[in-house]
């Protein structure tokens, strides 16, 4: 029993090819069946050439899908190591970019706090020189009050007179450097920018992940000997 027997007949060899119906039959079949159809072939009167041309050109398909297999599973894999390292790239990026902010910060951390410390040491020494500008004030209003209060007690209309006639130039002359210190207290400002140098930095960066090199593209397949439709 030949294993290419009919299946619609177990008796029977498959003898023939019908292209249109795409069936392998036996006589029977054929005769009964594809008789009339355009495109059948009785397989013993094929040249053997031909059958031999028909194997190597599928052969030869068979080869280029394996080849073109091969390749694809290899240009995947160097796309997928592209991928990887570029994505390893942006990350590279911005620790480099995090380090120099950090940087710029630092910087600009230390610029504030040498402009602040000069800011107030000068306002310190300011302020101290002011000050014992008013404690003198003050001790001689003190001593002004002092002698009033004392020739107060005194009948004498002349000492009255003469001291209160000296201690209102006295005060006069407080009051004059007392008014004149008054509105000298000036506002102290700093002024700086966060972004001038970190804005270059922290604009919109776009990077390609995916590149595929030309010579990693993956094309269709093409130029097969033969196609269903033949
Ligand atoms: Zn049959
Ligand atoms: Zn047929």
């Amino acid at each position: 029993m030949s294993r290419y027997h009919c299946s619609n007949h177990q008796e029977e060899d498959i003898s023939y090819y019908c292209k249109s119906h795409d069936d392998l039959c036996c006589i029977k079949c054929y005769l009964f069946y594809h008789k009339h159809c355009s495109n059948t072939v009785h397989i013993e009167s094929q040249e053997k050439e031909t059958l031999d041309r028909n194997s190597r050109h599928l052969l030869d398909d068979l080869k280029r899908i394996e080849e073109y297999l091969s390749q694809y599973i290899e240009k995947n894999r160097r796309n997928l190591e592209r991928l990887k390292k570029n994505i390893q790239n942006v990350l590279i990026y911005i620790t480099q970019v995090k380090e120099r902010v950090l940087e710029l910060i630092d910087n600009l951390m230390g610029y504030v706090q040498q402009q602040t410390k000069r800011i107030y040491d000068d306002e310190f020494a300011k302020k101290s020189e002011d000050n014992d500008d008013c404690h003198s004030l003050l001790a001689e209003a003190q001593t002004s009050i002092q002698r009033l209060d004392s020739v107060i007690q005194k009948e004498s209309k002349t000492q009255k007179f003469l001291t209160e006639y000296q201690e209102q130039r006295r005060m006069f002359t407080i009051r004059d450097q007392v008014s004149s210190k008054y509105g000298k207290i000036e506002s102290k400002s700093i002024k700086f920018t966060m972004c001038d140098n970190l804005e270059s930095l922290l604009s919109l960066r776009v990077f390609e992940l995916s590149t595929v090199e030309p010579e990693d593209k993956i094309e269709p397949m093409q130029g097969f000997h033969r196609t269903p439709d033949e």
